[in-house]
Parts: C-alpha cells; sequence; structure tokens
C-alpha cells in the first residue's frame, strides 16, 4: 500500500485540479472552491482511518474531539461558569479523541468495510449532509463539497492498488485486489451499516437536483479552460 505521505500528495494534487476545473467550469467562488481542494485532500486519507495508531486516525479524532469541545462549551455559555466551560471542554475532547478512538477500533478492521467504493460513496454523502446541515452552504456546494471527498476516497483505492503491483519484479503481491472492491463481502455486519449510514445520509442530504442543475450550467466550450490566453 502507499504511504501516508503519497496518499496525501496525490489527493492534494487532484483537489487542486478539481477545484480549479469547478472554478473555471462552473463559476464557483474562490472561498467554496478552496473547500473543494481540501475536501479532496481529506478524502485522500479517510479510507485508512481504520488503520490503529496511524497518522489519518489521530489526526481525525483529534480535530474531531477539539470540534466537538468547543461546539459543546459555546453551546452551554450562558449557564456556566469559565472553569466550568472549560472542564466541560476537556471531558468532551477526552471521551472523543480517547474513549470513541479505542471504542472504533475495536469494531474496526483495517482494509475492511471503511476500504470501498461503498465506503467512499458514504463518506461523500455524508460529507454533502454536515456542509448543508450543519455549516448552511449552498445545496449545490455541498454536494460538490461531498463529490470531492469521494474523488480523495477514489484517488487513495486506486493508489494502493497500484503499489500492490511489484514493478521492479514485475509481479503482483498478495495484497492486489484487496484495496478497490465495491464493498467488502468478507465482513457483511460492517458492510451492512455502511449501507445504512448511507441511505439514512441519503434521505437527509440537500436535494440532488441543485446538484444538476449546477453542472448544467458547465461551460461547453472547455477549450477554453485550457487556453484562455489571447496570443
Ligand atoms: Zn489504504
Amino acid at each position: 500500500m502507499a504511504d501516508f505521505n503519497t496518499h496525501i500528495f496525490t489527493a492534494t494534487a487532484v483537489g487542486a485540479v478539481y477545484a480549479t476545473v469547478a472554478t473555471k467550469g462552473l463559476s464557483i467562488p474562490t472561498a467554496p472552491a478552496l473547500l473543494l481542494a481540501a475536501a479532496t485532500a481529506v478524502g485522500g486519507i479517510l479510507p485508512d482511518i481504520d488503520l490503529k495508531a496511524s497518522t489519518p486516525s489521530r489526526a481525525l479524532f483529534l480535530v474531531l474531539g477539539a470540534m466537538i469541545a468547543i461546539l459543546g462549551m459555546l453551546q452551554h455559555v450562558p449557564r456556566f461558569s469559565v472553569l466550568e466551560l472549560l472542564a466541560l471542554g476537556a471531558i468532551l475532547f477526552v471521551v472523543v479523541r480517547f474513549l470513541l478512538r479505542a471504542l472504533f477500533h475495536k469494531f474496526t478492521v483495517h482494509r475492511g468495510s471503511l476500504h470501498s467504493l461503498a465506503a467512499s460513496l458514504m463518506f461523500g454523502v455524508g460529507t454533502a449532509v454536515l456542509c448543508h446541515r450543519y455549516w448552511q452552504q449552498d445545496a449545490d456546494i455541498s454536494w460538490l463539497v461531498g463529490t470531492g471527498v469521494m474523488l480523495g476516497c477514489l484517488t487513495h483505492l486506486i493508489l494502493d492498488e497500484i503499489y500492490s503491483v511489484d514493478f521492479t519484479g514485475a509481479r503482483v503481491k498478495r495484497s492486489f485486489g484487496s484495496a478497490l472492491k465495491v464493498i467488502d463481502t468478507a465482513r457483511w455486519p460492517g458492510s451492512a451499516a455502511v449501507i445504512a449510514v448511507t441511505i439514512v445520509g441519503l434521505w437527509m442530504a440537500p436535494p440532488v437536483s441543485a446538484f444538476v442543475k449546477r453542472l448544467q450550467t458547465i461551460d461547453p466550450n472547455w477549450q477554453s479552460w485550457f487556453l484562455a490566453l489571447d496570443f
């Protein structure tokens, strides 16, 4: 499999291209375009989130813990004193960063249900829901950000598959075929959970029609995206 640096570098490069094409072809403003690039980069490490003691897992639960602690503190500002708020923030952080992470790794297997195309779809749909419901982004932008996460995940899975071919000896390693799978047929309980979360996500997600409408505004003169300079 490819290492963390290769994943983050490739996904960031793919994200830069995606954001540029979206800015040019769909006239996306700069701020959301940056979000598209960042989402693709995060998507590039998400499938390895279930790898215990890995950088993706540490980073995700650190950020998640900090976000939940801050949100929890902000919600209770009128009721609690500063000291109480700090204590609440610390407790929430420890619960998410250590307890939730330990629980998560107890129930996940590396390269299991989350290392699949089905999980990539789940991550993308989940991102669209978060963007729309909690960050108040428009439906079309939310779906574009979700697509960025899916693109990042797909880049990750393809990279892992490429790395399972030993080019020097031109032979295929045993891990070939285990990275880029539609769904994890070896672990159905996990895969069923992935499908269930995706269905609930699709039900909560913003309307896809807004996304399709946005895609229809694509500039048909695509050559002009690449050759905008008049010589
Ligand atoms: Zn991987």
